[in-house]
């Protein structure tokens, strides 16, 4: 044993106690406490057969309630991969109700894809509810994604999930989420077309906005079916296989069926450009397994730091209302967050474009037909005197949950002055936040208290950059530095007493919480190609740009191979609280393992 005192892979140890007596040395003369994290007892004889010593400090920021789940093969190679931080899980209880669930992202180096599940928040802002790396896109994987799903928030199911268009997957949703609306995601749809019959649509041909139009604009059946066998006979697709199959989805794409479903608008998966672009450059191909992680919390984080910017934002500045006298703009103008508060506006807006054409009562109920100045179409909504209760056919509320202009017409007409408690969902509300979240166990799940934190230092910074930017003058300057150098002392006070408290005791060894296996690495998928996600316009020219700059070099080429059932039955179903991150994280910043655990050194 060489005895400069720095720890080193292969090193090796008489006995348990020489070990920790080493590691407990060593962190004192690095300046930190140590702890042992886990051991591991052979099943035979009970004698310990592996132990981690770790940094007192490691693991205790991780939340318990992060969530993740991995299925095993018979080799104990990690197959898929679910993960759901506690932020997530609060907020898919808050905003659970529409999802959408993406699984073409380009996928990294071991051609494995992302699984990516996410929905709108109060500010309309996406919030991302788990991931998942899968092995394959069988139906077994994703029946095993979305059970995972499932259990992570607590068998809450969403009413309405948008997908790419997948076989295996809309199956799995069938038996998994029978009760849940499937709907298609419409730009995969419309990349799907250019691919199958983009033939059609050279010469100035309008097939694509003919198709395009099937998409969002008939909102009557009748209206769809008729220009459906327009699109036919117009570009003679009768017999077309790719149309016929689409065809036969439907209710899964076209307006007029997705107005029965609650959607937030949502008709694709997706949500936000930037998102994409912060995803893909995750699964860059250069990226090993670590660096993924790291990044894509990164992502994770941003989108959350955007959320509490509109939170600050929602409570420093005065709504803007476009109708100050309006008694209904100044009681939602308390409730809505601002975005949902200016899209109820364009609604109060058109109101004054709406005319009653006909009015019909009967006892409780009064029928209106509505239409509108400059606009085409008529609407019916029907009024319930006595419960303030109103449909309208646009279906607005149902589908996105706000009035549309048809119905507060008809509240003006019956001088309903502010809107029923029930037309107000609290999704879209300052409140949407509120109650109390129980997790699968019946724990109240609570926010992890490093997230605050990480905001208020983010915020800080900005201001703190923001005032040394603009400081013009001695003055200000000097008034800065001595400022600065108060805070600094006041700072290391505080942290030189708290560094006088810390717990420096010997730690018992945990005992291993049961008798689990542990993984041996993750499970490479060699030369296993995928169907990769069509490219946007952009993305093309942007990779034709590339390709004529770099002639002399060959062209990469997608080779298309059939994918292999892992079989599902036949893995290891594992629910414990081993973590792959940390272990992942552990490795790459310098925790020592001493035993014999080994993460077999695959880069995913
Ligand atoms: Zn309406």
């Amino acid at each position: 044993m060489e005895l400069d005192g720095k720890p080193k892979v292969g090193m090796q140890f008489d006995n348990l106690e020489s070990a920790w007596k080493f590691w407990k040395s060593y962190g004192g003369k690095m300046g930190f406490g140590v702890r042992k994290d886990f051991s591991n007892k052979s099943k035979k004889d009970g004698a310990i057969t592996s132990c981690r010593f770790v940094c007192s400090k490691e693991g205790n920021s991780a939340n318990p309630l992060f969530f993740h789940k991995f299925q095993m093969d018979s080799d104990e190679q990690i197959t898929n991969i679910f993960w759901a931080d506690v932020r997530m899980q609060l907020d898919y209880a808050y905003f659970g109700d529409v999802v959408s669930l993406d699984t073409t992202y380009c996928t990294n180096n071991a051609h494995r894809p992302l699984a990516l599940f996410s929905g709108f928040n109060h500010h309309k802002g996406v919030v991302i509810f788990g991931a998942a790396l899968l092995y394959d896109e069988t139906t077994a994987s994703f029946k095993w994604l979305f059970e995972m799903f499932l259990k992570v928030h607590n068998q809450k199911k969403p009413q309405t999930i948008f997908t790419d268009q997948d076989r295996a997957m809309a199956k799995a949703l069938q038996e998994v989420l029978p009760d849940t609306y499937h709907g298609l995601c419409t730009w995969h749809l419309m990349q799907n077309c250019i691919k199958h019959l983009g033939n059609l649509m050279k010469h100035g041909s309008h097939f694509l906005r003919d198709f395009k139009a099937c998409m969002y604009e008939y909102e009557e059946e009748k209206e769809f079916e008729e220009a459906w066998s327009q699109l036919l006979s117009d570009y003679n697709v009768h017999e077309n296989t790719w149309v016929e199959s689409v065809y036969s989805l439907k209710e899964k794409w076209a307006a007029c069926y997705m107005k029965k479903v609650f959607t937030l608008g949502m008709r694709s998966t997706q949500l936000s450009e930037s998102l994409n672009a912060d995803v893909k450059r995750c699964l860059n191909p250069d990226v090993d397994i670590i660096q993924f992680f790291k990044h894509f919390e990164r992502v994770v984080e941003d989108k959350r730091y955007n959320e509490w910017k509109c939170e600050f934002e929602a409570r420093e500045k005065l709504p803007r209302l476009r109708c100050p006298s309006s008694p209904m703009l100044q009681q939602l103008a308390e409730v809505y967050t601002p975005i949902i508060l200016d899209m109820f506006q364009d609604q109060f807006d058109l109101f004054s474009a709406c005319c009653i054409k006909q009015r019909r009562q009967s006892e409780s109920l009064i029928e209106y037909v509505i239409d509108m100045y400059k606009h085409k179409g008529e609407w019916e909504v029907l009024f319930h005197t006595q419960e303030k209760s109103v449909s309208c056919t646009c279906r607005r509320f149902e589908t996105f949950g706000i009035l549309c202009c048809h119905a507060l017409k008809v509240f003006e007409a019956n001088d309903v002055k502010l809107v029923p408690d029930q037309y107000i969902l609290k999704r879209w509300t300052k409140m949407a936040r509120t109650g109390i979240i129980f997790d699968v166990n019946g724990n109240e799940v609570e926010e992890d208290p490093k997230f605050g934190h990480t905001l208020e230092i983010r915020s800080l910074c900005q201001r703190f950059v923001k005032l040394a930017s603009e400081v013009t003058g001695k003055d200000e300057v000097l008034i800065l530095r001595s400022a600065t150098e108060e805070m600094i002392k006041k700072v290391e006070a505080l942290r030189l007493g708290k560094i006088r408290g810390t717990n420096e005791s010997d730690d018992p060894i945990i005992p291993s919480s049961n008798d689990m296996s542990i993984p041996t690495g993750i499970k490479k998928r060699v030369g296993i190609k995928r169907r990769s996600r069509p490219k946007s316009r952009v993305e093309l020219q942007l990779r034709n740009r590339k390709a004529s700059r770099s002639r002399s070099h060959p062209t990469f080429t997608h080779s298309q191979s059939e994918s292999t059932d892992i079989g599902a039955s036949s893995l290891v179903q594992l629910e414990n609280s081993f973590s792959f991150t940390r272990l992942l994280m552990d490795q790459s910043e310098g925790s020592v393992s001493l035993g014999a655990l080994e993460f077999g050194g695959d880069k995913l």
